[in-house]
C-alpha cells in the first residue's frame, strides 16, 4: 500500500532536518507524498520542492497555525497557494510577534548569565525561532538536562522564561487558509484535553467558519482513538488527515511516515484532500485583489 505523511516540520520552523534533506528522509521511509507544514512559514516547502522533484516524490505545500480558542489550538492548511497575498503579510505579522516574544526571553537568559543572542540564533536558524531553539539552549549551557527538562523548568506556561505571543483568533486562521486555496484541517484533535462534548463544540465552531479536515492519524493515537475520530470526521462530513508531526531530531521518538512505529497514512487521503482544494480554487481566484 502507498503510504504518506501529511504533517511534517523542516528547519524552516522547528523541525531539525532541512527541508532539501526532507524528500530523501521520506524517500527512504518508503512514503510516496509528503506535506510540508512548517509552523508559520512556506521557505521549507519551497525549499523541499527541487530535491522531491528529482526524486519523484509528491510534495503539498502546507503550513500550521497557532490560533486562539480556549487556550490555543493547531490549524494545518493543505494546497495553500504560497504566494497567496492572504497568507504571506499575517505569516509575517506571526514572525514579527516571535521576534519581539523571543528578544524577551533572549534577554532575560542573558540577564542570568546564559548567552542567548538573538540576532545570531535568527542567522542559524532562520525565521520562525520558538521554544523549542530556546530549549536547546538551555541544554548546551547546562542547565537543563534535555528538551522536556527545558520545558517543565524553564519554559512552560508560568515559567522564567515563559513569555506570551499573540495567536491569530482561530476563525481568522480558517478564513486566511481558504482565502489562500488552502483547506483547513483540525490539528491533532487530542492535543487539547477535551472530553467528547467539548471537542464537538470546537469542530462545530470551527465548521462555521470553513473547517474542512480532521487530522485523525497521528503520532500515538491508538486504533480506538483514530476510529473515534473518522466517526467524527464522518459525522460533520470532514475529510481524513494524518501525519507524524515529525520534527527530526527535536523529537526524536517521531519517525516520518511511522510517527512512533503504528502510524500508517495511506496515500488516497490525498485524492480526497486535492479533489476538496480544486473544489477552491474558484473561490481562491473571487477573492484575490
Ligand atoms: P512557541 O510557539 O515558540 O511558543 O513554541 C511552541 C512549540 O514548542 C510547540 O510547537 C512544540 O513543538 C514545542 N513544545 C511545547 N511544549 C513542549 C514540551 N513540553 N516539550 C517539548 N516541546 C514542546
Ligand atoms: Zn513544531
Ligand atoms: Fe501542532
Ligand atoms: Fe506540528
Amino acid at each position: 500500500m502507498k503510504r504518506i505523511d501529511l504533517h511534517v516540520h523542516t528547519s524552516a520552523s522547528d523541525g531539525t532536518a532541512a527541508p532539501e534533506t526532507v524528500p530523501e528522509l521520506a524517500c527512504h521511509a518508503g512514503l510516496s507524498a509528503i506535506a510540508i507544514t512548517d509552523h508559520d512559514t512556506i521557505s521549507g516547502y519551497e525549499r523541499a520542492c527541487g530535491p522531491a522533484a528529482a526524486l519523484g516524490l509528491e510534495i503539498i505545500p502546507g503550513i500550521e497555525i497557532s490560533t486562539r480558542f480556549n487556550g490555543s489550538v493547531h490549524i494545518l492548511g493543505y494546497f495553500i497557494d504560497p504566494h497567496s497575498p492572504h497568507l504571506l503579510p499575517v505569516l509575517n505579522w506571526v514572525v514579527l510577534d516571535r521576534d519581539e516574544r523571543n528578544e524577551k526571553i533572549a534577554a532575560r537568559m542573558r540577564a542570568d548569565g546564559i548567552p542567548a543572542d538573538y540576532p545570531a540564533m535568527k542567522a542559524r536558524f532562520g525565521d520562525v525561532i520558538g521554544r523549542p531553539h530556546f530549549a536547546e539552549l538551555l541544554v548546551a549551557s547546562g542547565l537543563a538536562a534535555d528538551i522536556r527538562d527545558a520545558f517543565s523548568r524553564f519554559l512552560n506556561k508560568g515559567c522564567r522564561y515563559w513569555l506570551a505571543r499573540h495567536f491569530i483568533p482561530i476563525e481568522d486562521s480558517l478564513r486566511i487558509i481558504l482565502h489562500s486555496g488552502g483547506v483547513p484541517v483540525l490539528a491533532h484533535p487530542f492535543q487539547y484535553n477535551l472530553d467528547d462534548t467539548e471537542l464537538r463544540d470546537l469542530i462545530e465552531h470551527c465548521l462555521d467558519y470553513g473547517l474542512m479536515g480532521l487530522e485523525c492519524r497521528y503520532s500515538g493515537y491508538t486504533p480506538e482513538q483514530i476510529s473515534y475520530l473518522q466517526k467524527l470526521a464522518h459525522e460533520y462530513s470532514l475529510i481524513e488527515t494524518g501525519g507524524s508531526d515529525f520534527h527530526g531530531e527535536r523529537k526524536p521518538e517521531i519517525s516520518l511516515g511511522s510517527g512512533t512505529g503504528s502510524l500508517c497514512v495511506p496515500y488516497d487521503l490525498i485524492d480526497t484532500l486535492r479533489d476538496t482544494a480544486s473544489s477552491l480554487t474558484r473561490y481562491k481566484e473571487r477573492k484575490d485583489p
